[in-house]
């Protein structure tokens, strides 16, 4: 049983032009850790899609026409409101997605992180003066918002992945509408409970709520009225995504999917990359983009990193998200589980070899025990696939330049995480990877601060960072003449 301290966080329905809109049919939303139904929301369809598309249109002239100060400090009570009900938040979140509680609550802050920052950063959003070519003409160049935005976001990060892109979008003078992963909508629709509170007018924040993602994501991705739209999920539904956009030439970016590499050198801090693959790899029961995927331990330190990585492992505690202590929750499927099983059934055939884990858990059929794999080969399935779950396979290599090459050998370019002491590998290394982030002796590095996103098959577009809000701004060349 939970308890919100504010059951009225607890919304329902889509929220369009600054109301609580009802639809027809519903849809359940199941706590993956017991199969309980958490709530029955509105399935909101194409027509409230497009509802929300006039709303955020109509709304635009305004929110663009606020001064950037206004709309910061709009923004700083939509913050402040999400902090100050962060316990309840998180538990919404473990409620609809599974993850330990103590783990929601670090989403909540750091989805509210974004809001912070853009809220400041909008002010920032300076244009320039470029020396003209003859002396009668002066260039200016100045910077307006897009227009309507529309995101679609996936369920691991219910929270954050909408608080990053409508952070970034309003801040820019842009409105918004989010349709959210049909498993998770009660942490967007709580975000727009508190949009609400904090004054931000209607029309700017829409959420819509529904089932169909084809329909829905038809409309986001076609509607003239629409000049961008932002995706966060798996790379084969962001190709299918692009394509759609390409019928009204949107503005687009794209956050999908990953294969990071993590490589642990001779002359590394090896419990230091310890508790680095720790967190980069089990963190959401091994659910994030930026997850490690391909652990590469070079020959010296094998035996000693692997030794004590699995001892580390064995202690991590798994169980519903709610209950104290848990490290490790359930998975947001079946399915996800029946999949990373496959990924290890395929790789222990081909000869991979199990060090800890392996099976479905006791807890029941939504938990998958944090797993490592020995004798991994970089063109094994596990190596191969993004795995989505808490499996670790441990690749060894010998030299730099072997595994440099292994670490770039996939299509996806999101994180990679290395760890070495040598501060000429450092550079080297950095600069060698395909990667949009690295983290150097670090397996945590996304912030409000810093660009995250990735290159190849991983995207385009940052989010955070003073990157973060040209994505949502168009560049306007004047060009002054007869002076
Ligand atoms: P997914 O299947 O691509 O789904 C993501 C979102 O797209 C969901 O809201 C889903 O709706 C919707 N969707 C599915 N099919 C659609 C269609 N034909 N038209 C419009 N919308 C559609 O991804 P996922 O498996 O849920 O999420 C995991 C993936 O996201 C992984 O690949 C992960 O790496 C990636 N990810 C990337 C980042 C990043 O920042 N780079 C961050 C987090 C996750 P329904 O929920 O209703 O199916």
């Amino acid at each position: 049983m939970y308890k919100l301290n504010d059951p009225t966080l607890l919304r329902c329905h889509s929220y369009i032009n600054g109301s609580w809109h009802a639809s027809e049919k519903l849809l359940k939303v199941t706590n993956p850790a017991t199969g309980e139904v958490v709530a029955e929301v509105s399935d909101a369809s194409i027509q409230e899609t497009n509802l929300a598309v006039k709303a955020a249109k109509s709304a635009l002239k305004m929110w663009a026409a606020t001064p950037a100060g206004q709309r910061a400090g709009l923004m700083r009570k939509w913050f402040d409101l999400m902090m100050a009900h962060q316990d309840d938040l998180a538990t919404l979140l473990t409620l609809e997605q599974g993850k330990p509680l103590a783990e929601a609550k670090g989403e909540i802050a750091y989805g509210a992180a974004y809001i912070e920052w853009f809220a400041e950063e909008g002010k920032r959003a300076y244009g320039d003066t470029i020396p003209a070519l003859t002396s009668d003409k002066r260039i200016v160049v100045i910077k307006q918002p897009v227009g309507v935005v529309a995101s679609i976001t996936p369920w691991n990060f219910p929270n954050a992945m909408i608080a990053r892109k409508a952070a970034a979008a309003l801040a820019a003078g842009c409105t918004f509408i989010g349709r959210p992963a049909s498993q998770t909508p009660l942490s967007a629709l709580a975000m727009a409970e508190l949009a609400e509170r904090a004054g931000i007018p209607a029309g700017v924040f829409n959420i819509v709520v529904g089932n169909d993602a084809q329909g829905i994501g038809k409309v986001l991705t076609q509607h003239p009225d629409i000049a961008k739209f932002t995706f966060t999920g798996s790379t084969g539904i962001g190709k299918k995504l692009i394509a759609q956009c390409a019928t009204t030439v949107k503005k687009v970016s794209m956050e999908l999917g990953g294969n990071a590499p993590f490589i642990v050198f001779d002359d590394a801090d090896v419990d230091a990359a310890i508790q680095g693959a720790l967190v980069s790899k089990y963190r959401n029961a091994g659910q994030t983009c930026v997850c490690t995927n391909r652990i590469f331990v070079q020959s010296g330190v094998l035996d000693e990193f692997t030794e004590k990585f699995s001892q580390a492992v064995q202690q991590l505690q798994i169980g519903n998200g709610l209950s104290d202590g848990v490290a490790i929750g359930p998975m947001i499927s079946e399915k996800a589980v029946a999949d990373v099983e496959q990924l290890v059934k395929d790789s222990v055939a081909q000869g991979a070899k199990i060090a800890v884990g392996g099976q479905v858990d006791n807890n029941g059929s939504h938990f998958y025990q944090p797993t490592i794999l020995t004798n991994v080969s970089n063109e094994m399935p596990i190596a191969k696939n993004e795995i989505f779950g808490p499996v670790s396979p441990i690749i060894a290599f010998e030299n730099e330049e072997d595994v440099i090459s292994m670490a770039n050998d996939t299509e996806y370019g999101l994180a990679a995480y290395f760890y070495s002491r040598d501060i000429g590998r450092v550079w080297r290394v950095s600069e060698a990877l395909d990667f949009g982030m690295v983290g150097v002796n670090e397996g945590i590095i996304s912030n409000a601060a810093a660009p995250f996103g990735g290159v190849k098959q991983s995207g385009n577009g940052r989010e955070g960072s003073k990157y973060g809000l040209d994505d949502y701004m168009e560049i306007k060349y004047l060009c002054m003449g007869g002076i």
